[in-house]
């Protein structure tokens, strides 16, 4: 009896449980069909220089339309990728079509892949990426890896290892999101970046607040001294470019200079660029 009034009592909460468990469960199964089936697409976003306007970088950006709930964000089926243990998997379809598609484009154009702090775990990042360069024909050059400081919370001496021989090969490493995460100033000296992105949480509202403005400051500051390539993410407006340009920030990406693309339709794009 006592067992049933207990089952009787948690039943509604079991109830909603047992429907979040089953969406994901879906969502699940239906990830693992899109990605058997080619059903994920990468998208481009322009990187400008800020001076020049010119576009120097393409990062790419994996879409998933789901046939019934529509685009599903990027950190939700990265997240199920992670879980699934399909992220490996993933991380070289991006990396094999941003390489194939980049060697299309003015070769002063560079093209950036965000990789997962997952991908650093299983051994074989860098013989993705050198696979993805040897098949498409790319020059290490032309690619930029985009990491966050998640990678570097990844246990043991491996990170570091794998970061400075991708580097090695000539390859970009950009510190993605700088700002939001742990900021520990020691990454900026032990690993062997070539860029950093400032989140777009400082950009939203630099119009409004001077502190946004001041940390802004900073960290092109800061990127400069180290004799980095600072960008900015998420630019939306005139005055956030401006502001951005006349203290030195190097690239922007945003909504003002493109939002991310098919390919198809890019070529359109950079060839006019060109
Ligand atoms: P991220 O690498 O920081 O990418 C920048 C995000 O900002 C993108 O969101 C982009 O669409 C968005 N964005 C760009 N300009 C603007 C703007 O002007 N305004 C606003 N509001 N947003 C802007 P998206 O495509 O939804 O991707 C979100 C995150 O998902 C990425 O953040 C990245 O962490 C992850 N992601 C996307 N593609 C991949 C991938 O191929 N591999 C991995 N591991 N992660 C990915
Ligand atoms: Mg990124
Ligand atoms: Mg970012
Ligand atoms: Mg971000």
């Amino acid at each position: 009896a006592a067992k049933e009034e207990q089952r009787g009592i948690c039943r509604p909460f079991e109830t909603s449980m047992d429907e979040a468990a089953q969406q994901k469960s879906q969502l699940e199964k239906d990830f693992r069909i899109a990605v058997r089936a080619g059903d994920l697409e990468v998208h481009y976003q322009p990187l400008v220089n800020l001076a020049t306007g010119e576009v120097e970088c393409y990062e790419s950006l994996l879409r998933w339309n789901h046939p019934e709930r529509g685009l599903v964000p990027p950190e939700t089926f990265v997240q199920l990728a992670e879980d699934m243990g399909l992220i490996d998997h993933l991380g070289r379809f991006v990396l094999d079509q941003a390489c194939k598609e980049a060697v299309n484009w003015p070769e002063h154009v560079k093209v950036a892949v965000n990789v997962s702090p997952l991908q650093f775990r299983n051994g074989n990042l860098i013989s993705t990426v050198i696979n993805a360069l040897s098949a498409s024909g790319l020059a290490a050059g032309r690619l930029e890896l985009e990491i966050t400081e998640a990678v570097m919370m990844e246990k043991g001496p491996r990170p570091g290892a794998i970061i400075r021989n991708l580097r090695a090969f000539g390859i970009g490493i950009s510190l993605d999101d700088f700002g939001t995460g742990y900021s520990s100033l020691s990454y900026l000296l032990d690993y062997p970046f070539t860029k950093i992105k400032i989140d777009k949480a400082f950009i939203l509202n630099l119009h409004q607040e001077a502190k946004s403005r001041a940390v802004i400051r900073s960290i092109i500051g800061l990127g400069r001294n180290l004799g980095l390539t600072v960008a900015a993410e998420g630019i939306e407006s005139e005055i956030q470019r401006a502001y951005l340009r006349e203290e030195g920030c190097v690239q922007g990406q945003g909504y003002l200079f493109g939002k991310p693309e098919p390919a198809a339709t890019l070529r359109h794009a950079v060839s006019r660029v060109a």
